[in-house]
């Protein structure tokens, strides 16, 4: 007569436990838990009222609001799947998201209402609309039939609401970056959502004094890596803001004594650069997760210099977004600062929780040797992985097969146990029988003075099978007639001349909406352009 585990039931717990104290801080807004946990009952009643059945998609597509909290706990109440959009896709991908979840009721967040516009009318069976009103955004037109204050005010707080039948239920459906081709939507369990919210409690240190969250990861990613879940098990203070500035943080920081925050190698340049003239390190270190990309090392020295811990996570969509992190070891107090950061920009050496993961062999899974050079594929399995991918179980076979989940990650192990991703096995380049690492002539390129963004891709060669072509965006300012040559002879002064890039394009780089570069896409884009001037 076990209970399925489920991070919902941490919601009435928070309500019960921590009724007065702060749930969220959002501008002037404010929410214990007591009416926090009420607004959640709410929601999840009016969805049921409105008709959405058990196993239903809903989906959101906002800002870091009040309402994406909400509906974190209030849509897997009313039995549903939470999806949560990309806050910076375009109406395409939005669509077919849409359409390929089969969502059946859509928020929005008035300030996202153009791009969600398009995007229903691109649609053939588009779902119900509400909007998510916010003063901010009220210049854009209305979408839908309902406001959600009005939608949720509706909803009775005592209403029965639906709690998993099975903890292998699914509770959330997260699209995948699309870095290698269409994103793929990603189900999620209750039971692998509770055990990362666990997790997080521990990653986060959520257990000491009152823990005050700063939302500067998007809380679309992953479910916000699931910090909504792991906060309300903590009773703890989460700020919300629309738009990430130095000038929000650091103002959020001094005011309300944020303990923690996480966010994207950009989110930590913002906090690296923009410290206020007056700012005085506090006396217990911000605790900071980092993942998703490498930072660069400089950023982490400058983040320890302004009394901030950082900690490198590294994880996918499939496993929650978290699998390891990089915590700082006494053994490295000896060592230089600089040679301290390379450490901490490693990505980490067991899995949180009770998962595994190894670096082997992409056919035998064979654990590579730990001597910092023998690339080998990670492998993961445990109790976090995702229940698999919605409507492709081709994919989900070959991600899991023998199984492991394939990450499709290439790494190294050190002798002390961290691992160090090298590159995407989509990514590597194979020069006459050599493997290089695109992020390592990547990490040359950026370290030129007036290099903003660099891509290393293959491009095919009679000779060495493939060579690394390197495309370049130069920062603004630039001085003029900066050449290939002078990029290439650049990267022979600091790489084994194998490496080093024969061909240079200069061009501005595209991303996508996690801001990645889809090198599948760049790879037959600078192979034409070079057909095209007769060079390969
Ligand atoms: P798709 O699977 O659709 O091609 P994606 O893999 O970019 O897109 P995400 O799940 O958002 O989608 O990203 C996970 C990937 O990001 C990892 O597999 C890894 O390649 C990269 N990554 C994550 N964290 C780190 C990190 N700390 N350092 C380097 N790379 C990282
Ligand atoms: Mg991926």
């Amino acid at each position: 007569n076990f209970r399925p585990l489920t991070p919902l039931h941490f919601l009435d717990r928070a309500a019960e436990v921590y009724p007065d104290r702060t749930a969220v801080i959002y501008g002037e807004v404010r929410y214990t838990w007591r009416m926090f946990a009420q607004r959640c009952r709410q929601l999840a009643s009016a969805l049921i009222s409105a008709g959405i059945e058990r196993g239903d998609t809903v989906s959101i597509f906002s800002l870091n609001t009040p309402a994406m909290l909400e509906a974190q706990f209030g849509i897997p109440l009313s039995g549903a799947v939470i999806n949560c959009l990309n806050s910076r896709l375009d109406a395409p991908a939005v669509a077919f998201i849409l359409a390929h979840s089969e969502a059946r009721i859509f928020f929005v967040d008035r300030q996202l209402a153009p791009v969600a516009q398009e995007a229903l009318r691109l649609m053939e069976a588009p779902p119900r609309v509400i909007d998510i009103d916010d003063p901010s955004g009220a210049d854009f037109p209305l979408l839908g039939d309902t406001e959600y204050e009005a939608f949720i005010a509706a909803g009775d707080p005592a209403a029965e609401l639906r709690w998993p039948q099975d903890e292998w239920d699914a509770i959330a459906l997260n699209y995948t970056s699309g870095t290698t081709g269409d994103p793929k939507g990603v189900v999620y369990h209750h039971r692998g959502a509770y055990l990362n919210a666990l997790g997080q409690i521990i990653n986060g240190r959520m257990t000491g004094a009152r823990p005050v969250y700063l939302w500067t990861l998007p809380l679309f990613h992953c479910n916000g890596w699931c910090f909504a879940w792991a906060l309300a098990a903590v009773g703890g203070t989460q700020i919300c803001m629309r738009k990430v500035s130095a000038e929000g943080m650091y103002q959020a920081i001094s005011e309300h004594g944020v303990t923690l925050l996480c966010g994207a190698p950009i989110v930590l340049g913002f906090l690296a650069d923009g410290a206020p003239s007056d700012w005085t390190p506090p006396s217990a270190p911000i605790r900071v997760l980092s993942g998703g990309a490498s930072p660069p090392a400089p950023v982490f020295k400058r983040l320890g210099e302004l009394g901030f811990e950082v900690v490198h996570l590294y994880g996918m969509t499939e496993m929650h977004g978290v699998t390891t992190l990089c915590e700082p070891q006494e053994a490295w107090d000896d060592l230089d600062i600089d040679e301290r950061m390379k450490h901490v920009a490693r990505q980490g050496v067991r899995a949180v929780l009770a998962d595994e993961m190894i670096v082997g062999d992409p056919l035998t899974l064979e654990p590579v040797p730990r001597d910092g050079q023998t690339i080998g594929e990670v492998f993961m399995r445990g109790n976090i992985a995702m229940k698999g991918y919605l409507k492709n179980p081709k994919a989900t076979e070959e991600a899991f097969a023998a199984d492991w989940y394939h990450t499709g990650d290439l790494a190294v192990i050190h002798e002390d146990g961290y691992i160090e991703v090298k590159d995407r096995s989509k990514d590597i380049i194979i020069s006459g029988g050599e493997n290089i690492s695109s992020i390592e002539v990547e990490e040359a390129l950026y370290s030129h003075p007036w290099i903003a963004g660099a891509a290393v891709v293959a491009v095919p060669d009679p000779k060495w099978g493939e060579t690394p072509c390197a495309v370049v965006e130069l920062k603004p300012g630039a001085p003029g007639g900066i050449t290939e040559a002078d990029v290439i002879r650049y990267c022979r002064e600091r790489l084994a001349a194998y490496k080093c890039p024969r061909h240079v394009l200069f061009e501005p780089l595209v991303r996508t909406a996690t801001g990645k570069l889809q090198k599948f896409r760049l790879r037959t884009h600078a192979a034409e352009q070079l057909a095209a001037k007769g060079r390969i």
